[in-house]
């Protein structure tokens, strides 16, 4: 089957879904002309590195600098897509300009979500938002974490091990929404052993006292510090899709190739993936997502993604990582360790018969705790 020859891709998005793009498309032998819009002025980097070493007063400052890209793209960057036009194949940009494009990938991301317009509510998405509050933390100010997830987690313990007195305020204990009660017992307890006040609530909001913001929980108490991290979810970058028609109730929903409308693909942290349209706004998954993606559009016959979920957080002095779905339920089959200590490696099977496994500062290879999902492991 052919397909409408493909001369120009434009790619809307320089994250690391963007240039995953971008080099699949050059490895499957598109040699046409390529160009990313994207509205950071930085070139692609390492996003989990921004929690983690950056953080770190004594951190390396490139740890989240990639290898310099080969593809050979036109690189706008600070720049924003704002409109996007189907029948013309076209995008606009926010200074006016249009790009006319064969192929579109779409690979905007997604952004932090906040809880208020108050100033003083800092988020950490972005490089510079990892430099700013990496200054503030070096005047080891009291600091409240809003957000009990994985990011919450890792800002609490980069401003611990910073010097700073830290309260995190979570809506359930910490973790355990994503990995479960029995890891989240062994973050939690490292957590409190460092000094972190932990502070569980129905829920949470960010009014301003003056100057300051402060978080009210549904107790009524107010918390105040002299910095406030919001690290509540995220939300996609779908509003320069507004009109385009690609929406499905506001969200961007792709195939399992990726493919949403003809010459238009989409990977990353935008777009809800496959059939059943979910959004994995993982670092993996985004790059598998991107390879997929890139695949389909110059190939009619490219193969739907197979991707067993992969993430890791690193927290507290210890390095977490997990295969297979998450959220997981119940108590684990212990393969290593015992009790609620660490290091371990622990499964889950859940209720449809996929197999999660998490493992707690072992030193497994990747590939081995993908394995280890397998009934054949047994
Ligand atoms: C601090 C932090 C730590 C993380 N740690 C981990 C981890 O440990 N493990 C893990 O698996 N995942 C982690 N993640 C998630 C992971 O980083 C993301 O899933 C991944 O970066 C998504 O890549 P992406 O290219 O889809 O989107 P993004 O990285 O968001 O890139 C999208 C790019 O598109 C740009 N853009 C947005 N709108 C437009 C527009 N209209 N026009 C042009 N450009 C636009 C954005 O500015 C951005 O540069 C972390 C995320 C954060 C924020």
């Amino acid at each position: 089957m052919t397909v409408r020859a493909l001369e120009r891709i434009v790619v809307v998005g320089g994250g690391i879904a963007g240039l995953t793009a971008c080099d699949t498309l050059r490895e499957r032998g598109f040699d046409g002309e390529l160009i990313v819009v994207g509205s950071e002025p930085h070139a692609a980097y390492s996003r989990p590195a921004l929690s983690k070493a950056l953080l770190k007063l004594d951190g390396d400052l490139a740890a989240h600098e990639l290898a310099p890209a080969t593809h050979g793209a036109r690189e706008i960057r600070g720049a924003s897509a704002v409109g996007l036009d189907v029948e013309r194949r076209t995008i606009s940009l926010e200074d006016g300009d249009e790009l006319a494009y064969d192929g579109l990938i779409i690979a905007s991301g997604s952004r932090a979500k906040r809880l208020s317009d108050h100033p003083g509510e800092l988020t950490l998405r972005g490089l510079d938002d990892a430099h700013a509050l990496r200054n503030r933390l070096a005047d080891r100010p009291d600091v409240v974490v809003l957000g009990g997830g994985v990011l919450g987690m890792e800002i609490a313990s980069g401003a611990v091990a910073a010097g700073c007195r830290v309260t995190l305020i979570a809506t359930s204990e910490p973790m355990s929404r994503q990995l479960g009660a029995h890891v989240s017992g062994i973050l939690t307890r490292s957590a409190r052993e460092r000094g972190v006040r932990i502070v569980v609530t129905a829920s949470a909001s960010v009014d301003a006292d003056g100057e300051r913001p402060v978080v009210r929980t549904s107790d009524g108490s107010t918390y105040g510090s002299d910095v406030l991290v919001s690290a509540v979810g995220d939300v996609p970058n779908t509003e320069w899709l507004r009109v385009s028609g690609l929406l499905t109730g506001g969200r961007l929903l792709a195939d399992g190739h990726g493919r949403v409308a003809p010459g238009v693909v989409a990977a990353g942290d935008v777009t809800g993936w496959g059939p059943g349209g979910v959004r994995t706004p993982l670092w993996t998954s985004a790059i598998e997502q991107a390879k997929a993606a890139a695949s389909a559009l110059l190939d009619p016959e490219a193969r739907a993604l197979r991707f067993q979920n992969y993430f890791w957080t690193e927290q507290f002095g210890h390095s977490v990582k997990a295969v297979g779905p998450l959220p997981v339920h119940g108590s684990p089959e212990v393969l290593v360790g015992g009790g609620d200590a660490a290091p371990a490696l622990l499964r889950w099977q859940g209720a449809d018969g996929i197999r999660s496994v998490i493992s707690i500062d072992h030193r497994i290879p990747i590939p081995r705790l993908r394995r280890l999902t397998d009934a054949a492991s047994d």
